[in-house]
């Protein structure tokens, strides 16, 4: 197993912040044409509100991602607020007791956090929601591990999956959320939820990779 301490992993938080306010105007554009445009303008707002409450020294990956779920939950409108906001709680919560978080910790963070958004979300593999890049960079994840590869390798697979499954949902018809109501007219570009995912995910293993030194 290898790991890296939790109190260190704040790094991911800050990076993944950088990241969702970088591509603000990119997920905004996404979703407007097939949404309401306002994607990267709430993420980005709930990324950045959450810096601001940030304690860079006393901070761990589980305490910052319970204040972003918080900031998401409570303060983030649309679909995406009470959907990535239980999505971080769920890893909050699965990491908390854990000092260093190794390939089994954060399997369970990626179940917990999937297992949390389908119940809230209702949504399946096909419906082109953030689930087409979720579900496969999990079980990517999980697979990579079960076949004895290393955090780092299981990693890469999880960053790989997130893509094709983001890819993926350029051929979909929306059947949840805003963009359903546009039937077959949404078909023929990605979904930003899923985009925004794929980002989140490959940010947070580039960290990771970081961090274990790989
Ligand atoms: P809104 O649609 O309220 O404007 P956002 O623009 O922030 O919210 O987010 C849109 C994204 O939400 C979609 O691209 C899709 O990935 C995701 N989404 C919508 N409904 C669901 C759902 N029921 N389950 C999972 N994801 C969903
Ligand atoms: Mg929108």
């Amino acid at each position: 197993m290898t790991s890296f301490a939790n109190t260190d992993g704040i790094l991911i938080t800050t990076r993944l912040i950088d990241t969702i306010v970088a591509n603000k105007q990119y997920l905004s554009d996404i979703d407007g044409l097939i949404g309401d445009g306002d994607h990267g303008i709430n993420m980005s707002k709930g990324f950045k509100k959450t810096a601001e409450r940030l304690d860079g020294g006393s901070d761990s990956l589980s305490s910052s991602f319970k204040i972003l779920s918080t900031v998401l939950m409570d303060e983030i409108g649309g679909a995406m607020g009470p959907l990535y906001g239980s999505l971080f709680r769920a890893m909050f919560r699965a990491s908390k007791e854990c000092d260093d978080i190794d390939e089994k910790v954060f399997s369970e963070m990626l179940n917990a956090a999937l297992e949390k958004v389908r119940e809230l979300g209702e949504a399946e593999v096909g419906d082109k929601t953030l689930i087409d890049a979720l579900v496969p960079a999990v079980e990517a994840f999980d697979m990579a591990i079960a076949d004895q590869q290393s955090f780092s390798a299981a990693l890469d697979a999880m960053k790989s999956a997130a893509e094709v499954g983001r890819d993926s949902t350029k051929d979909m018809v929306a059947k949840k959320g805003r963009a359903s109501r546009l039937g077959e007219r949404s078909r023929g570009v990605l979904d930003a939820g899923a985009t925004s995912c794929c980002l989140i995910l490959s940010s947070m293993a580039d960290s990771m990779q970081q961090l274990i030194g790989t």
